[in-house]
């Protein structure tokens, strides 16, 4: 079924045609009509299945065919993210999807000036997208009223228990009236998880999509076996052999982040850091960088990165292996996203092979190997452009010319 097909608004089906979205994802397909039917869902989905779709597409069309003037700091639906980069993400695409209609789609975060977010408020809003923290805030001030708020999603809500938000998501429901619709999404399940689902949401729609392959079928992944010490060169590689493409490179620290960002520096390589150190504003600084393709590599580490949708991205490196087996999940799930194909290796070096495994057993399936022979090692390594390294390349020239000088030998 295509889109043109729906019984959803014109103005929204406008919006999907400019943006090249013709057939709902799996997820919106199973999850679009029962939201507009006004059913509680919840789904377990990771980024890169359109599930920002899923549930934006039928709120707008909702919210559109019963428009309401909003009075001061009123908000009617309201949906709740874990991080600043998600809630700008959100916005941006019930913005588009609202482009055509006269609703209005506002955001607070942290972090930044909240004069600029008020008076965003003053004139209410059909759709708000917020990290907690402001929105309490905001509410205590008196510059929200929560109390028209028809329906609650709740994205990303097993990040929003990593990250302590328990207690925010049952203080908000004793601000919105008792009787709303719940959306309630997640990458991940456990028993938490499930817990606070049935504890807030009624007699839900439950969608669960690949529970099976936790790695998208449009990713290729992979495993290349370096040293530690190496590889800075075959990122390098990389990056200099696909000129045109995207990289999103994954490392464990904000030090490292800042380590990688240096090394390509020195071989002429523009790249971008995103860690938790980083003000918002450079963070969304970067981000926009990033999504315009001023500079088309990123180093982050897991959390600023998670959940942040960039089309395009082709490669995701996983410069290091995540410590959580789950985070490789949600790694490579930054490339192949929508109908994209994209492309994920990570770099294992021998101190991190039981990393490697515990992966793997948590995929329940070994991650195919990235061959990569003693020629290949050698020659990504001499072909570095780092200054201090140059001798790496006269060691690997004199022995390719002694190589030769054997075998010549040889057939004599
Ligand atoms: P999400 O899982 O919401 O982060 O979406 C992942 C990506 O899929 C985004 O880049 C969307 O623009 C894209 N996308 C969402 N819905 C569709 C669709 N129906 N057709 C093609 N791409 C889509």
């Amino acid at each position: 079924m295509k889109f043109i097909q729906y019984n959803i608004s014109d103005s929204i089906k406008k919006s999907l045609a400019e943006q090249g979205f013709v057939k709902p994802t799996d997820i919106q397909y199973r999850a679009i009509p029962s939201i507009l039917k006004g059913e509680d869902v919840m789904a377990i989905a990771q980024t890169g299945t359109g599930k920002t779709g899923a549930f934006a597409i039928p709120l707008v069309h909702k919210l559109l065919v019963s428009h309401e003037i909003l009075e001061r700091g009123q908000v009617r639906c309201l949906v709740m993210v874990p991080t600043r980069e998600l809630a700008v993400q959100i916005t941006g695409v019930f913005e588009k999807l609202a482009t055509y209609t006269p609703l209005r789609i506002v955001s607070t975060f942290g972090g930044v000036d909240q004069k600029p977010q008020t008076d965003q408020l003053l004139r209410g809003a059909d759709v708000l997208i917020s990290t907690p923290g402001r929105m309490f805030d905001l509410r205590s001030q008196g510059f929200l009223d929560l109390s028209m708020v028809e329906v609650l999603v709740l994205d990303e809500a097993d990040l929003m228990l990593d990250m302590g938000f328990i207690r925010d998501i049952r203080d908000v429901l004793r601000h919105i009236p008792r009787r709303h619709q719940t959306l309630f999404f997640s990458a991940t399940i456990n028993e938490e998880i499930k817990d606070l689902a049935y504890s807030i949401v009624r007699n839900p729609i439950r969608i669960q999509i690949s529970p099976k392959d936790r790695v998208s079928k449009n990713v290729d992944h992979q495993v290349a076996f370096i040293e530690m010490d190496d590889k800075r060169f075959f990122l390098e590689r990389m990056i200099k052999q696909n000129p045109e493409q995207r990289f999103l490179v994954f490392v464990r620290t904000k030090v490292r982040a800042e380590r990688v960002f240096a090394a390509m520096k020195r071989v002429g390589i523009d790249s971008l850091t995103m860690h938790g150190d980083k003000a918002q504003e450079d963070r969304l600084d970067v981000m926009e960088k990033f999504r315009a393709s001023q500079v088309r590599v990123l180093v982050a580490t897991d959390v600023s990165a998670r959940g942040i949708d960039i089309p395009g991205v082709q490669f995701v490196v996983n410069y290091d292996l995540p410590d959580e087996a789950e985070n490789y999940v949600h790694r490579v799930g930054r490339t192949g996203r929508g109908m994209e194909k994209g492309v994920a290796i990570s770099f294992c070096s021998p101190e991190e092979k039981k990393t490697l495994d515990e992966i793997q057993t948590f995929l329940g399936k070994p991650i195919l190997e990235l061959a990569i022979d003693k020629e290949l090692y050698e020659m990504t390594l001499a072909m570095t452009e780092e200054p201090n390294t140059n001798w790496r390349k006269l060691i690997a020239d004199a022995e390719a010319e002694m190589g030769k000088k054997r075998k010549k030998k040889g057939k004599k």
